[in-house]
């Protein structure tokens, strides 16, 4: 083989070489960029069994009417809500939604440190949760503010954001237009635990017997 045709060679192996490392930098940083989870849910939500969602057995059976087997925008809620591990801090306007309130009650006997922060007028109306939260154990804070406490957010295990417009409500569930992000973007979740902590903070009972 003469020289020019060895340089030749070379040089094109050292050309897929690079072009070679650059597609795989480009498909691990994708599957990188992929880990952190981003979602958009759109409500109203369909209607399916979430009875699987409370089981630890996977191959749950229920025979309930509602349809099985499908992911609706509700049923990856309330997964999201059912995957802390650690703590639950929720700071939510209204609270009436049975199945968010079950998802609530069996974290907090799993031992996950749950938090709850409402709107102290919303906490008291008919169909409220606030109250069977409170008598099961669960902490939670009422804002005594003159303004009314409007949030809409839950922090899961500190790592996990899901913020929006929809009320923990059957209504905002099922018959309202709402959204909701569910997002692990640190930048997104580090101010919402800020927020949370602060509001917290404000309404400690302890506070208001020094007043
Ligand atoms: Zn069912």
């Amino acid at each position: 083989m003469s020289l020019m045709w060895s340089v030749k060679v070379v040089g094109l192996g050292v050309m897929a070489l690079s072009l070679s490392l650059e597609l795989l930098g480009w498909v691990f940083g994708r599957c990188r960029r992929r880990r952190t989870l981003n979602k958009v849910l759109f409500f109203p939500s369909k209607v399916s069994c979430v009875e699987h969602l409370f089981s630890q057995n996977s191959a749950c059976s229920c025979f309930c009417p509602l349809p099985h087997g499908v992911e609706t925008s509700f049923s990856c809620l309330l997964r999201h809500i059912l995957s802390a591990s650690s703590s639950l801090d929720l700071c939510v306007f209204s609270f009436s939604n049975m199945d968010l309130s079950r998802a609530v009650l069996l974290l907090h006997s799993k031992g996950v440190t749950i938090r709850v922060l409402s709107d102290k007028d919303y906490s008291a109306i008919t169909g409220s949760q606030i109250g069977v939260l409170r008598k099961a154990g669960v902490c939670v804070r009422c804002d005594a503010g003159s303004v009314h406490m409007h949030h809409k957010f839950a922090v899961v295990d500190g790592r996990l954001l899901i913020t929006g417009s929809l009320n923990w409500t059957l209504t905002a569930v099922q018959s309202n237009m709402e959204n909701i992000i569910i997002t692990e973007e640190a930048e997104l979740v580090q101010p919402f635990i800020k927020e949370f902590n602060q509001i917290w903070a404000l309404n400690d009972p302890a506070l208001f017997y020094k007043r």
